[in-house]
């Protein structure tokens, strides 16, 4: 059974908060008109409100698509691509307590959902014009995009305990230029 942590209510605030703000920052960085652009094409979920396929062990997040239609539509009308970032609570809250104390829940959400959300806009924006010759290297290649992305965005303001979440994931970009 891989998830067995819940966020508290305090924690489930946070990641309210890092959910706006993530939303605000990746949306300046696409230069979307609106905000709104974004927000009407994912949602985010934690463990309290995951299905059990939703649930992974391992990532600290994972982006499922939907298919979504709106209640009042005429059958088969209007449906829309919708983005689900599944939270998996017991994983972060792992990597965040065995840390020694690096490692903050809120700058730690913040990376973790900027990321998700540089996928959903990649996936909506560019999805059709992405191409690799294996998929393995395709996942690893956007992998690596996202994370210099994801790095970039964040460089750009000031929030405590950032600095450290940068030193936990530098793998992902000490080999890029
Ligand atoms: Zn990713």
């Amino acid at each position: 059974m891989p998830n067995v942590g819940f966020f508290n209510k305090k924690q489930l605030h946070q990641v309210r908060e890092a959910v706006s703000a993530a939303e605000d920052l990746v949306s300046d960085y696409y230069k979307m008109s609106s905000a709104q652009w974004l927000r009407s094409r994912y949602e985010v979920r934690t463990a309290g409100d995951l299905e059990s396929h939703e649930v992974v062990d391992g990532p600290f997040a994972q982006v499922l698509g939907y298919r979504a239609c709106p209640k009042d539509a005429s059958l088969g009308s209007a449906s829309y691509d919708l983005y689900r970032i599944c939270i998996q609570d017991s994983t972060i809250l792992r990597v965040v307590s065995t840390a020694s104390g690096d490692l903050k829940l809120f700058p730690f959400l913040l990376y973790v959902i900027v990321h998700e959300l540089v996928h959903i806009v990649r996936f909506a924006r560019f999805q059709q014009i992405y191409s690799c010759a294996r998929e393995a290297d395709c996942a690893m290649e956007e992998e690596l995009v996202v994370h210099a992305l994801t790095r970039r965005i964040l460089k750009k303001i000031s929030v405590p305990g950032l600095e450290q979440v940068f030193v936990y994931y530098r793998k992902w970009w000490a080999d890029k230029k």
